[in-house]
């Protein structure tokens, strides 16, 4: 295996089963997103060739786990399938304990209503929406102790991951040790597109936690992505497996929450970990109360077989390298073109910069929300808008959040699309791109009171 030379990083796999996908017309799709009021997200899937709106649970899975699959221990308690997931979360990132979930927010609901008390206060790098919002729910607030890079399209900073020690001194200092619960470290950073931390910061991170008695609690939904940035860019770990990087990384925390849909390989599925033996009785009771059984969570038998099988493949090295090396691929080509993009390239998507793209839509017209179904019209690629329609309104006065930046997300679902496909994506985007003087932006005709990203409506200027 070449890991940092300039070879290809073709994939480790070949295609034996096809799932065919809808070539549509410019007239059909004049009518597909018309009809979903210029929202990707009203779109059937069926009037999209390339869909690219996530990667979580969209990933295609194995013939391992197809086969896994078959071998479902259907029992309520103690079920085979069980036991084959706790020793691949074992072996594969060394916690002691697992409570499967339903998916990660399952997860995050257990974990904060144990470990959160009212008032108390959650460092983390960079919020996410499921994350927080049980954060929340549990009477906790969460504070963003990220590095200021994360917040700069422009910067090159390869770990912007990174949590920034001196604002995490900071909080815990000001806000006490004892309301500090625990500090929520995200390997990789979803909302910062897909950044990374280094093992340099966690470590670091973790000799704060120490001395002031704190626990760390680790969001793994992307680790092998993770962990392959830091074999390819911290000095030391090029001859290190991801497989060795992801257990270093899992042994300096305490807990984990995992969306399983992502990394691990499957459609549903996620757990809790943990190292801590009163931590996990007591989740193992909770989680009969909102889940199920401690030993299925929510989920059937296969569908545990289908995520110990694809934890194990996750962390293969020639795995992650193609996993990674689509998404660059793909975001090298948008350079090449010379279409503004959020940089350094991420790990699961490519953010288009539509405040650059499109600078004489004003952002009270949706730029992004524009951008991406100017993309649909011209091949049928959905993306999602990550922008003003995401914000949403500040809850006092009323008015629209405006966000520094207006992205649209193309994330790539792992195994699923060929690199031909990448090249009918960024051709796609160019074409928009060329034509940008021509486009107009939109205006809101139906705004839901939350969340109004995935379901507002719009019609065009
Ligand atoms: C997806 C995601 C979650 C939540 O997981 P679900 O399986 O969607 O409930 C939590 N954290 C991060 C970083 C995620 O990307």
């Amino acid at each position: 295996m070449h890991k940092s030379s300039t070879r290809s990083w073709a994939e480790p796999f070949k295609i034996k089963m096809v799932e065919p996908v809808f070539m549509t017309n410019y007239e059909q799709r004049q009518k597909f997103i018309e009809d979903a009021g210029y929202n990707t997200f009203l779109l059937r899937s069926k009037e999209v060739y390339i869909d690219l709106l996530t990667d979580s649970g969209t990933s295609a899975m194995s013939d391992r786990q197809w086969a896994g699959m078959m071998m479902g221990d259907e029992a309520y308690a103690g079920s085979e399938n069980f036991y084959h997931l706790e020793a691949a979360v074992q072996k594969y990132y060394g916690y002691k304990y697992v409570i499967p979930t339903h998916q990660g927010r399952g997860a995050e609901h257990l974990l904060s209503k144990i470990l959160i008390k009212q008032g108390d206060f959650l460092p983390g790098n960079m919020y996410f929406t499921t994350t927080r919002l049980h954060q929340e729910l549990a009477g906790g607030t969460f504070i963003d102790v990220i590095i200021d890079e994360a917040h700069d399209p422009e910067s090159e900073f390869k770990f912007k991951g990174n949590i920034d020690l001196q604002k995490l001194k900071d909080v815990i200092e000001s806000k006490k040790p004892e309301n500090v619960p625990y500090i929520c470290v995200a390997t990789t950073v979803n909302m910062a597109g897909g950044q990374p931390i280094s093992l340099h910061n966690l470590k670091e991170v973790r000799k704060m936690a120490d001395q002031y008695g704190i626990a760390i609690v680790h969001d793994m939904t992307r680790v092998a992505e993770n962990a392959f940035m830091i074999q390819q860019h911290e000095p030391g770990y090029l001859n290190k497996s991801v497989a060795e990087i992801i257990l270093e990384i899992c042994s300096l925390t305490d807990h984990a929450t995992m969306s399983a849909k992502k990394d691990a390989l499957v459609n549903i599925g996620g757990f809790l970990a943990t190292n801590d033996d009163d931590l996990y009785t007591e989740a193992s009771n909770w989680v009969v109360v909102y889940e199920g059984l401690h030993t299925y969570g929510g989920l059937a038998g296969r569908d545990m077989e289908a995520m110990a099988i694809g934890i194990a493949e996750s962390v293969q090295d020639d795995h992650i390298r193609a996993r990674v090396g689509q998404v660059h691929y793909l975001g090298e080509r948008l350079l090449e073109f010379g279409v503004p993009i959020v940089r350094p390239l991420g790990t699961h998507g490519i953010f288009l910069d539509a405040k650059k793209i499109l600078p004489h839509v004003s952002q009270d017209n949706f730029p992004a929300q524009t951008l991406a179904a100017e993309l649909f019209l011209d091949s049928g690629v959905r993306a999602m808008e990550r922008g003003i329609v995401s914000a949403g309104r500040d809850e006092k006065t009323g008015k629209h959040n405006y966000p520094k930046l207006e992205l649209v997300r193309l994330t790539i679902p792992r195994r699923v699309y060929t690199q031909a496909h990448m090249d009918v994506v960024a051709e796609s985007v160019n074409e928009v791109y060329l034509n940008r003087d021509k486009i107009k932006g939109l205006e809101m005709t139906y705004e839901p009171k939350y969340l109004r990203f995935f379901q507002a409506r719009f019609r065009k200027l």
